[in-house]
């Protein structure tokens, strides 16, 4: 639907609430009268209007490869563990299932406010390029809705002629980014060597997967500073990960920043993965009680918001679902710790106020919520919106979303096709 107006929002740096005039594609001053397009007027009702977002770093391959069966089954909790359980998981599911699940993570990228994306694109023996096709033509097919930059990305290292080859071959067949994964090699030096050799010799940007570990006597990130200011690539190097930065003493981490800066070389930190898969230092370093252990010993778990935007939690927004969303990535919970921590906001809490039942079986409290999932089980893992609150069986909040109003050059151009 084509919108001509963006109504009563709120930029950045604005003072108030106010219209935004599109015009061809782009944001008018609303100063000059524009000729009408036909579109329409999305209501913003006094709401945000914001930049859209830029994912630097996704994996659409490897998007909803847990599928039903594996919801309860041993979920890989370390690097390793997650490049071995992708690689079988894969193996099940179908090129076509893939381009499904890939086209599926678009549209959830772009229902999220994502515009545009860099998009790591497997390279490896056993599918060859079909991927790279697969992204070619999926990139053509979203480009009006969102921007997809491929990078060629040799998830199963560079050790073998075969993956060097493929490798070569996904960058003359028109990726326009060239990535890596040294930490899978043997000789990661050798790879890096094989990545700066295609970036220079097609002219293209490095985005590595890099230091995904909690040891920093592995980092490889002045084996990358030093190729990249040898062949002059600052600006057009980026590392993903880096965890191996959190692991530093502060002197040394911020000397490797430091190095990181000079030679223009991006960070791209990944917390979803990178709380999931990194931190296994001993004695724990999370700070957080641990939850799934207390369930399974029997305890009454309740999890809570604290506060709200204050200097004892400063991203405390108060939502019930976030917090409990939150322990679920630093618990590392399965879709099995997710379903039990959806009783630590509902059922437990309820207990531990000394309540009465409340939920949706006959004789419970009809205190209800709302959210934007087919999954409730799932509610807490999927960190829906909530579309409504109900109070003792009357609506106490209601979620409305953004109004499309058809404007009056709009409705006539509609009359006039009916
Ligand atoms: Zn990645």
């Amino acid at each position: 639907v084509l919108i001509e107006r963006v109504a009563d929002a709120i930029a950045l740096g604005g003072a108030g609430p106010r219209d935004l005039v599109l015009h061809e594609g782009h944001v008018t001053d609303g100063a000059a009268p524009v000729a009408a397009e036909g579109g329409a007027v999305l209501d913003a009702a006094g709401g945000a209007v914001l930049p859209g977002f830029v994912d630097a770093h996704v994996h659409l391959d490897k998007a909803f490869l847990l599928a039903d069966a594996e919801r309860d089954g041993p979920l890989a909790a370390d690097l390793t563990a997650a490049i071995d359980a992708v690689a079988r998981l894969r193996a099940t599911v179908s090129l076509e299932q893939v381009r499904a699940s890939a086209r599926r993570a678009v549209d959830a990228m772009v229902a999220s406010g994502t515009v545009a994306a860099r998009v790591h694109v497997e390279i490896e023996p056993s599918t060859g390029l079909e991927l790279v096709a697969l992204h070619q033509e999926l990139a053509e097919e979203v480009a009006d809705r969102c921007l997809l930059q491929l990078v060629a990305f040799p998830q199963q290292g560079l050790a073998t002629t075969e993956a060097r080859r493929l490798l070569g071959a996904a960058m003359d067949a028109g990726l326009p980014v060239v990535g890596g994964c040294p930490y899978v090699d043997d000789d990661p030096a050798a790879h890096l060597d094989e990545v700066f050799a295609l970036a220079e010799h097609h002219g293209a940007p490095v985005d590595l997967h890099l230091d995904f570990s909690d040891d920093p006597s592995r980092s490889l990130l002045r084996a990358v500073v030093e190729r990249t200011v040898a062949l002059g690539l600052q600006g057009r190097v980026t590392v993903g990960h880096a965890t191996t930065l959190a692991a530093l003493d502060p002197d040394r981490q911020r000397a490797a920043l430091d190095q990181l800066a000079a030679a223009g070389i991006a960070l791209v930190v990944l917390p979803f993965s990178d709380l999931h898969l990194a931190g296994h230092g001993e004695p724990g370093t999370r700070s957080v009680a641990p939850i799934e252990r207390a369930l399974a010993a029997g305890v009454r778990v309740a999890v809570a918001t604290n506060n709200l935007a204050n200097p004892f939690a400063p991203s405390g927004n108060g939502s019930l679902l976030h917090a409990a969303w939150l322990a679920a990535v630093v618990q590392r919970s399965g879709s099995a710790g997710a379903r039990a921590l959806l009783g630590t906001i509902t059922s437990a809490p309820a207990a531990v106020l000394g309540l009465e039942r409340h939920g949706t079986e006959p004789g419970d409290a009809a205190h209800l919520v709302l959210v934007d999932t087919p999954d409730p089980e799932l509610a807490v893992a999927r960190c829906p919106t909530v579309l409504a609150t109900v109070r003792a069986g009357r609506l106490v909040h209601r979620a409305v979303g953004p109004v499309l109003h058809a404007s009056t050059a709009g409705l006539d151009s509609m009359d006039r096709r009916s």
